[in-house]
C-alpha cells in the first residue's frame, strides 16, 4: 500500500457519509480525511470534526458556518471552516486530495462534484442526481480529465463488480461490444410495494419514509416509495456503463439481497449479493482494486431463504415509466425530470402535495417543457431551473 490516501467527504452529515466516516475509521493506516461539509446541520458536522480532525469542515450556510466555527474553537480543534459554494468546490479539488466521496443530495451536489471531476480526481459517486442531470458533460469531463469514477448507489456498485474488469473496452464500445447481453437492474420495490394503489393518496412522508430494507435519506427514501429512484439509477446506469435504457430491465426483489446482475450473451447471469449496507459499496470504491473490512455482516442465505423476483406495475409506479421516457428522449429531458421531482418530493414532505401528486407534476412539466441537446453546463442548468420554475407554479395552483 503506498501513502495515505486524504479524503474530502461532501455530505458527511448525511446517510452515505456516517457510513463512509465508519468505513475511514476502520482503516487509520490508509485514510485521513482530508474535508468535511455539510447544508447547515453543524452539530453533527462538529461531532464529526472533533474525531477526524479534518483540515477544513465547510457547511453551505453562513450562519450554521459561524455556530460551528465557535464550536471548534471552544473545543480547541484547529479544523478550518469555510462557507459556501465556492468552498464546497474548493475542498473537492484541493491538490492535497485524493478520493472525493460526492454524497450531497439533488442537484446541490453537481458543481462540487464537477470540480472533483475537473481536478482528476477518485470520485466516488452517490449522487446520482448529478449524473442524471449533466450525464453527457459529466462523463465526457471523466474522461478528458483522467478522473477514475466508481459508483456507491448499492445496484451501480454491484454491476460494476460483475461486469468484465477491461472497463476501457465497454466506456469505448458500449456493453454490447462486452459480450453483455443486458442489465437487470434490481429494486425492493419500496414500502408501498403491496399498498392497494387507491389507498397510495393518503400515505404520508413518514410512511412514505420508512424504506423496508434500507435507511437513507428523507428525499431518496421517498423517491424509492415513488420508484423515480428506479428511473434514476435507470439513467445512471446508461451513463456508468455506456449503454441504452433498452438494455438494462428493472426486476423488483423485495429482500434486497441481489444488488443487481449482469446477463451475458452465453447466458451466463452473474450477480453481487450482501446485506443491504451501503458500507459494502462504499468500502468496495474505496480500496477498489483491493479489498477491506466493511463492518458489514456476513450474509446469512439460511435466514434469508428466499430471493422472490417480479415486474414493476406500471399503474402503481407511474413515475418508472416517466423516467424510462425521458432516458428514451434524453437531452435535457432527465434533468427536467430531476428538477420536477426534486421540487414535488420537497412539497410532499411539507404536506404540500400528495403522493400520488408527485408523479402527476413531474408528468405536467415533462409534457410542457421541451428536451434539447445540452451543450454546455449553463444550457443544463437553465433547464433545471425552468423546470423547478414550473413544478413551483403547478404546485401552487
Ligand atoms: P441525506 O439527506 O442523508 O444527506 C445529504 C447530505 O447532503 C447531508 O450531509 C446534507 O448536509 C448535504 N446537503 C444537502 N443539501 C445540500 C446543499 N444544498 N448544499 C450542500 N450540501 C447539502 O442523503 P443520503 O441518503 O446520504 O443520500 C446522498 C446521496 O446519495 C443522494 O444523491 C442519494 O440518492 C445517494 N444514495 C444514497 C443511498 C443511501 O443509502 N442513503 C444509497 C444510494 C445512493
Ligand atoms: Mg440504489
Amino acid at each position: 500500500m503506498s501513502a495515505i490516501q486524504s479524503i474530502t467527504v461532501l455530505g458527511a452529515t448525511g446517510s452515505i457519509g456516517v457510513s463512509t466516516l465508519d468505513v475511514i475509521a476502520r482503516h487509520a493506516e490508509r485514510y485521513k480525511v482530508f474535508a468535511l461539509t455539510a447544508d447547515r446541520r453543524w452539530q453533527v458536522l462538529a461531532t464529526q470534526c472533533l474525531i477526524h480532525q479534518p483540515q477544513y469542515a465547510v457547511l453551505k450556510d453562513p450562519a450554521s458556518a459561524r455556530e460551528l466555527e465557535l464550536e471548534l474553537r471552544r473545543q480547541g480543534c484547529t479544523t478550518e471552516v469555510l462557507q459556501g459554494d465556492e468552498a464546497l468546490a474548493q475542498v473537492a479539488a484541493d491538490k492535497q486530495v485524493d478520493v472525493v466521496m460526492a454524497a450531497i443530495v439533488g442537484a446541490a451536489g453537481l458543481l462540487p462534484t464537477l470540480a472533483a471531476v475537473k481536478a482528476g480526481k477518485k470520485v466516488l459517486l452517490a449522487n446520482k442526481e448529478a449524473l442524471v442531470m449533466a450525464g453527457g458533460l459529466f462523463t465526457r469531463a471523466v474522461a478528458q480529465h483522467g478522473a477514475v469514477l466508481l459508483p456507491i448507489d448499492s445496484e451501480h456498485n454491484a454491476i460494476f463488480q460483475c461486469l468484465p474488469n477491461h472497463r476501457a473496452d465497454y466506456l469505448a464500445d458500449g456493453l454490447k461490444s462486452s459480450g453483455v447481453r443486458k442489465i437487470l437492474l434490481t429494486a425492493s420495490g419500496g414500502p408501498f410495494r403491496n399498498t392497494p394503489i387507491s389507498d397510495l393518496a393518503q400515505v404520508t412522508p413518514e410512511q412514505a419514509c420508512a424504506h423496508p430494507n434500507w435507511s437513507m435519506g428523507q428525499k431518496i427514501s421517498v423517491d424509492s416509495a415513488t420508484m423515480l429512484n428506479k428511473g434514476l439509477e435507470l439513467i445512471e446506469a446508461c451513463w456508468l456503463f455506456n449503454t441504452l435504457p433498452q438494455q438494462v430491465q428493472v426486476v423488483i426483489h423485495p429482500q434486497s439481497v441481489i444488488h443487481s446482475m449482469v446477463e451475458y450473451i452465453d447466458g451466463s447471469v452473474l450477480a453481487q449479493l450482501g446485506n443491504p449496507d451501503m458500507r459494502t459499496p462504499i468500502a468496495h470504491a474505496l480500496a477498489w482494486p483491493e479489498r477491506i473490512e466493511s463492518g458489514v455482516a456476513s450474509l446469512d442465505l439460511i435466514a434469508t431463504a428466499r430471493l422472490d423476483f417480479t415486474t414493476p406495475d406500471y399503474a402503481r409506479f407511474p413515475c418508472l415509466r416517466l423516467a424510462q421516457q425521458a432516458a428514451e428522449v434524453s437531452g435535457t429531458a432527465p434533468a427536467i425530470l430531476n428538477a420536477a421531482n426534486e421540487v414535488a418530493v420537497a412539497a410532499f414532505l411539507q404536506r404540500r402535495i400528495r403522493f400520488d401528486q408527485i408523479a402527476v407534476v413531474i408528468d405536467q412539466v415533462l409534457s410542457r417543457l421541451s428536451s434539447t441537446e445540452p451543450h454546455d453546463l449553463a444550457h443544463v442548468q437553465a433547464a433545471d431551473v425552468e423546470a423547478r420554475s414550473l413544478a413551483q407554479q403547478l404546485i401552487a395552483s
